[in-house]
Formats: structure tokens, sequence, C-alpha cells
């Protein structure tokens, strides 16, 4: 945890909006799922699309982790970091062909989900280029409808009742199959769904004779609510490990085992500061107004996510209710009737876990800079990404 005097530093020399990051958590996170399957042969690859500052990609990459990439441009990135092809997947979902090429050219790890992609793939590099494929298992699970992603009717994923249909493009194409993959969804709090997820992959393996790997995703729940916790890796990682060894038993296979956490990695690392610009009392409720909004954090109003918000400027100041809202022109509502200590006027007000799909999913709209992201290391803050300006919003435009 990040000192509130620390936090409050960061805000006074870079400004706020303002993202900072915990490389030490980072670290720990990576090396508690490292003991928590110490049990099986696992392999972590860092999905990313969370947090894709290269300096973040640059501490995972140090502590050994593979990373999972679901564009192109995250593999480039993941290549800047360091990460060598063997240690990046590709994981894309309704790209064309032309996006496959360019990463096999790279000559990295490569996931398909679909049929008719697969068949391309196959005609294209017979049983040259093998490849993961990712089967949709018809598990729903996850935080919300919006972040599952293996339920029957999600885009995700080869049907797992289509495996014949698969060994039809095997057999026509000679594609070998390396590794099966699932991913069912994000802030998976029962173990049960990893385990049925497991159970329903390794009952599929026997139709694949070259198969070496079985990824099984990412989706780990981390806290975001004061009462929640979040998945007990120790507990899984036995379970899974009792599973796999079962397994081996009966069948004589071993698998290496392959997850791709992201929230799980760089969530509670990450920290978001604003400033309040204002408050107004209705008739019915007191709002604070902070000088960001959607744009920068968008989890709150895209699904409805909490974070926990704390006045740091006034720790001791009786506790009020409000609305925190943002300065976007459309509805922006970080928080409805939330406890904070009394917020006056330029108070800075901080969001935890933030690390994971925060400056990620960040945007321009109302033509507002982006915030600038800060990583504390070593002791110190250092800056990993400038603070956009009306010039980074200009360029790219063609004028006349
Ligand atoms: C987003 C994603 C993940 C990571 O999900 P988290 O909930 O952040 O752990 C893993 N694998 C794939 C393929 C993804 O798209």
């Amino acid at each position: 945890m990040l000192s509130t005097q620390t936090l409050l530093t960061a805000a006074n020399e870079f400004g706020t909006p303002l993202y900072v990051y915990d490389a030490s958590n980072i670290r720990l996170q990576y090396a508690t799922l490292k003991q928590a399957f110490r049990r099986s042969d696992v392999k972590i690859f860092y999905a990313c699309k969370a947090l894709t500052n290269v300096n973040i990609l640059k501490i995972l990459e140090q502590e050994g982790s593979g990373i999972d990439c679901v564009s192109i441009n995250e593999v480039k990135l993941a290549m800047k970091a360091g990460f060598t092809a063997k240690r990046i997947i590709f994981t894309p979902n309704s790209v064309g062909f032309d996006e496959y090429l360019e990463a096999t050219a790279l000559k990295v790890n490569i996931n398909i989900d679909n049929l008719s992609l697969l068949e391309e793939f196959g005609h294209h590099f017979g049983s040259s280029y093998p490849v993961i494929i990712r089967l949709n298992p018809h598990i729903m699970a996850g935080g919300n409808i919006k972040i599952s992603t293996g339920h029957v009717d999600s885009k995700f994923g080869i049907s797992i009742e289509q495996v014949d249909l698969i060994r039809d493009i095997m057999e026509r194409t000679n594609i070998t199959v390396k590794g099966l993959h699932i991913h069912t969804g994000s802030e998976i709090k029962d173990l049960e769904v990893f385990v049925k997820g497991l159970e329903l992959v390794l009952d599929q393996t026997k139709h694949f004779p070259d198969l070496a790997i079985v990824d099984l995703g990412g989706g780990f729940k981390v806290p975001y609510k004061p009462d929640e916790v979040g998945t007990d890796m120790e507990a899984l990682g036995q379970k899974l490990a009792d599973t796999f060894e079962a397994f081996e038993q009966s069948t004589g296979k071993k698998f290496q085992v392959w997850f791709e956490p992201g929230k799980f990695l760089v969530s509670q690392s990450g920290y978001f500061l604003v400033k309040a610009n204002i408050t107004k009392q209705g008739p019915s409720r007191t709002f604070v107004g902070v000088n960001s909004g959607f744009n920068h954090l968008i989890r709150p109003m895209f699904y409805d996510a909490y974070h926990k918000i704390t006045n740091i400027s006034n720790p001791d100041g009786e506790l009020k209710t409000y609305n925190i809202v943002g300065n976007i022109c459309e509805t922006d509502t970080f928080a409805w009737d939330r406890e904070l200590n009394e917020v006056r006027p330029n108070d800075i007000i901080l969001f935890n876990n933030a690390g994971a799909y925060g400056f990620e999913m960040s945007s321009r709209f109302n033509s507002r800079n982006r915030p600038a992201e800060v990583l504390f290391t070593n002791g110190s803050l250092k800056l990993i990404r400038r603070r956009e300006t009306l010039e980074d919003i200009l360029e790219g435009v063609v004028l006349d």
C-alpha cells in the first residue's frame, strides 16, 4: 500500500488527475500466483490489455512472466518491453487473417477462436505453425454479464460442441493443435468455475494428439468493496494440482498449464487521484464534482464497478454522504450515496484499485486530456507517461 503522504506528494508534484502505480505490489501479486501454483507446471501470461504502459510491462518481464496480447499493437508493445516471441500469446477476437499473418511473422504463440480462420490458417501453414484453440466451454461466470466471456451466447471461442468440426479441419489441413484455451470471464471468485472449466477442457484433450498446453485464461477476482474477498489462490492452486495429478494418473498425460491474469496482477497496484472542483447542495443530494470523469475511469459508468473512494486531504473531517460525479457532459457518476470525510474544493480524492482497465480504457471525450501516469519504485515517484496537452489532441488532425 502506498502511504497517503506519498499519494499527496504525487498529486502535488505531477498534478491531477493522475494514475499512480506501485511496482512492488505488481511483483507481490506475481509472486503470490507463482507460490499458489507451485505444485503444477504453470506459466503466467500477463493479460496486458489491463494496463499496457511499457514501463509496467517491463516489471512483469523482469519477474519472468509471459504476456497475453489481444491486438497486434499489444504484441509490438510487449516486444518493446523485452518479451521474446515464445513468451507472447496472441489471443485476439474478430480480427482478420492479415492480423494473424503479421503475428506469425513475429513468431508469437497464436490462439485461434473461429472455425473459418482456423481453416484458412491450416491451409496456409499446414503443420508448420502449431496453434492454440480457444474453446467456448458454455459456462456462465464472472462479475456480471458484460464481463462474462464463456457462456453459450458469448462471441468468444469455438463452441465446445463443435470439436468434431475442429477435428475435420485438422484432418483436411494437417494443422497442429498444441494447446486448448478457455477464458470464461472476469472477477470469478467461485473456485468450482475454474475446476469445471478445467474438467471440460481435460475431457476434450483426447481429441488432440499433439497437445502440450492447457490454457485456463484469467479472471481471478480481486476485492473492490470493503467486505469483498478475492479468489482464494492458494486453494485454487491445490484444487488444480489435485485435478491434474488425478488426470495424469488415469491417462499418463501431462500438460503445461497457462494462466492469463490481468486484473489480479495490476489492479491493486493502481491509485487514481483527482481533485474536488466543486460541491453542490441539491434538494436531496450533495454532489462532489471532480476534475475528471468517465473519460478517465469508465468502469463505474460502463459496468457499475465499485471503487473505494476517500478524501485523503481531510481524513478527520466529518463523514457526509455524497454523489461523486465527473465533469463530462453526460451522466457521469463515480459513486452514489457514498460516505466521505467532508469534501472542500481542492481536496484530493483517491480511487483505489485503479490499476486495471483504468487509464487503459480512458479517452479524450469532451476534448479533455488524458491523465499522466506515475510509477512508485525503489522509494521514489517516476513519471512514466506525461500528461496530454491540446497539441496531442490536434496531432493527426489534417488542417488546411
Ligand atoms: C481480458 C482477458 C484476460 C484477463 O482477464 P482479467 O479479468 O483481467 O484477469 C485473460 N485472457 C483473455 C483472453 C482476455 O481477453
